[in-house]
């Protein structure tokens, strides 16, 4: 099985990721963009026991974004308190059982996991092109 790598910002909290994400996004939703401080997020999804953090000065700290969610359900946005780094979203209405990690904070994650699609594309910024190889969608897929 795969293993990968990753920290936060200030690498006070590492992790290993074991096999590999069900789904890989690019999403200029409004929640992504404020998260990312720029146009977009690429997150992929992993189950919730792939992910084993390691977080000895009990750095990571939870916001849970409970309105205007694209889902209607809440989301936890699980972060470093020290750094501020964002390292994944637990989506409430899977019951916890997915993990959504930012691939920026996985080593080597922007090069290895490529989005399958593009989520919200009309958020896009007109002097950004789309991705190579990906589906386009305007908002958020169907059932997804
Ligand atoms: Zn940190
Ligand atoms: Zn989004």
């Amino acid at each position: 099985m795969s293993t990968y790598t990753g920290a936060c910002l200030c690498r006070g909290i590492t992790f290993t990721l074991s096999g590999d994400p069900q789904a890989v996004f690019v999403c200029y939703c409004t929640d992504c963009s404020l998260n990312a401080g720029g146009p977009f997020q690429i997150t992929a999804r992993f189950p919730s026991p792939s992910l084993q953090l390691h977080d000895p000065e009990n750095l990571k700290t939870v916001y849970t974004v409970t309105s205007g969610t694209v889902s209607g359900h809440p989301k936890e946005k699980h972060f470093c308190g020290r750094c501020g780094c964002t390292l994944f979203t637990v989506p409430l209405k899977h019951d916890r059982e997915i993990v959504v990690m930012r691939t920026a904070v996985i080593e080597g994650g922007l090069e290895r996991f490529r989005p399958q699609a593009e989520l919200f594309c009309k958020r896009r910024p007109g002097y950004l092109r789309p991705c190579e190889g990906t589906e386009e969608w305007e908002e958020m897929p169907v059932a997804k």
